[in-house]
């Protein structure tokens, strides 16, 4: 039996972040660790941060939570992928699908013979390949196929839901799992000698030990900047937008199964359907818009009335210089902050989660697992960083925001996908990024970075006959989609039964 291992885990922060980490450690150790966390009433959360992308299926289906008993508790959704307008140019809209484009029929991927086809004068847009898109459009859901060989395989989904009642269903399961919470305002951090955490002080007069102390305290970072100055990066010169604004509001527009993000001037509005409400926002640059513009647009572009007040949050784009420090792992907002264009906070939170378990310390606390951790999770962000910045680089749009973001040196990684798309349209996104050659290839055509020839291997393989292999594949896909129930009809058929 190995002595040092660990025997108390401190959580502070009970948002999103806490309780996913708290939930998954419960889970984890079965009891055999005491497990605080601790939360504030007055401070509260975030609060927003509804959408999601594929990967929180397994976060779920890891924890054993029943898929429709948790889009009953969190009023949930579904969502097939993002629908962005007005992003390339005014007037012009794309769809990023979850899931693939079409299905494999040649050892040269479907685009090329897209991008052959169109130079032939075929204007099929490339999403119309995409089952998640026709699906999407059609308002129509279900789970997809098992079986490789149907069309219904070919794409996936993730969820969409209320952050608060996703905490509190989080809460109860962790509750469950051994988890104490403690409701109380953390006023100190204590440091042993060497430095590391070993206490937190509670205005009660309370205080909380322990040996690993995860900081999900949100933006303020409390004990990982607070206590330990880990230091961070800012990348506001790639990534503009500071602020953002939200409100809740009725429904007013057909019940749909994606989220849906509308550029504006100086920046962008999420429309997020929900079963009782619709979650607005309008992230932008502080720079180019006042607070009362931007809660403005907001308001402007709401599709019915508002139920909640607008509300104003700032942002620093950017990451924890080290997010594991010492015997500290910030996880959430206290690790880093992306704009949620592609919804990928709450999957940075489960990934940092899951590799904390993949890494677990003892109390020695070995160097090279921090390094190990703090390396991974850099390459993470840094990732959807580029995928973000692609979204804002490729525009056609006219105002000083987009210009400025449409001429800004970009990181070398996107700069060499860019090279090698704009080229022969090739993707060379690796196996274990978490955004995947379609996920690329849907906003680089999206965005209209068009490629400057197609593989030249499509000309060399003239037994393929593609218009017809196209065409085929577009009448199984739109079969397929009017045979699916609506999303209404799949949420009351499956998820309120419960
Ligand atoms: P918070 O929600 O801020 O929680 C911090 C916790 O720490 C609270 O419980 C608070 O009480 C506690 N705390 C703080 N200080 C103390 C103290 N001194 N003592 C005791 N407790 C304390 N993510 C997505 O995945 N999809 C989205 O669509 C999305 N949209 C977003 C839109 C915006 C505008 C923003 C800003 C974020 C969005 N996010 C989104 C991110 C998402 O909201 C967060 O990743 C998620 O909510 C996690 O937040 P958190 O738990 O780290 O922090």
């Amino acid at each position: 039996m190995n002595d040092r291992r660990i025997r108390r885990i401190v959580i502070v922060g009970g948002g999103t972040a806490g309780w996913m980490t708290a939930a998954a450690l419960g889970q984890a150790l079965q009891g055999n660790c005491r497990i605080d966390l601790v939360e504030s009433d007055r401070i509260g959360t975030i609060g927003v941060g509804e959408a999601t992308i594929p990967p929180i299926k397994l976060f779920n289906q890891r924890l054993g939570i029943d898929e429709n008993a948790f889009i009953t508790a969190t009023q949930g959704t579904f969502k097939l992928g993002i629908e962005f307008v007005d992003w390339s140019r005014k007037g012009h809209r794309y769809f990023h699908p979850f899931g693939q484009f079409g299905a494999e029929f040649d050892k040269v991927p479907l685009h090329h013979y897209w991008l052959r086809e169109r130079t032939r004068g075929d204007a099929t847009p490339l999403e119309d390949y995409a089952l998640a898109w026709m699906a999407a459009r059609a308002g129509k859901f279900m789970t997809p196929s098992k079986d490789p060989r149907q069309v219904l395989s070919t794409f996936d989904y993730a969820y969409q839901f209320d952050a608060g009642l996703y905490a509190t269903f989080l809460r109860r399961y962790a509750e469950q799992h051994n988890v104490r919470r403690t409701e109380g305002r953390v006023t100190s951090v204590q440091l042993r000698e060497d430095g590391f955490i070993d206490r937190v002080a509670l205005e009660s007069g309370e205080h909380l030990e322990g040996d690993l102390f995860i900081d999900c305290s949100g933006f303020r970072g409390l004990l990982i900047e607070g206590a330990l100055h880990a230091g961070y990066e800012d990348w506001r010169h790639w990534l503009p937008c500071d602020r953002a604004v939200a409100v809740q509001c009725e429904h007013g527009e057909a019940f749909v199964p994606y989220t849906r993000s509308t550029a504006h001037a100086a920046g962008w509005q999420w429309r997020i359907p929900l079963q009782h409400r619709v979650g607005n926002g309008h992230v932008y640059c502080s720079h180019y818009i006042s607070d009362d513009e931007a809660a403005a647009t907001l308001m402007d572009h709401l599709e019915a009335p508002a139920l909640t007040e607008p509300r104003l949050l700032r942002f620093t784009t950017g990451r924890r210089r080290r997010f594991w420090h010492r015997n500290c792992v910030a996880i959430g907002l206290s690790a880093g902050f992306l704009e949620p264009l592609e919804s990928t906070s709450i999957h940075l939170i489960q990934s940092a989660v899951t590799r904390l378990l993949a890494l677990f310390p003892d109390r020695d606390f070995d160097p090279y697992t921090t390094a190990e951790f703090n390396r991974l999770t850099g390459q993470e962000y840094e990732r959807v960083r580029d995928f973000l910045i692609l979204h804002y680089c490729a525009n056609q749009r006219e105002e000083p925001m987009w210009r400025h973001v449409a001429r800004m040196d970009i990181p070398q990684p996107l700069a060499y996908k860019l090279a090698h798309f704009r080229g022969h349209g090739r993707l060379v996104a690796e196996n274990h990024e978490l955004f995947q050659n379609p996920n690329w290839l849907a906003v680089l055509v999206g965005q209209e970075v068009w490629p400057e020839r197609y593989d030249p291997l499509v000309d060399l393989r003239s037994e393929v006959d593609a218009p017809q292999i196209l065409a085929g594949l577009r009448d199984v896909i739109g079969q397929a989609v009017d045979a699916m129930p609506t999303q209404r009809e799949y949420i009351d058929r499956y998820c309120r039964a419960q």
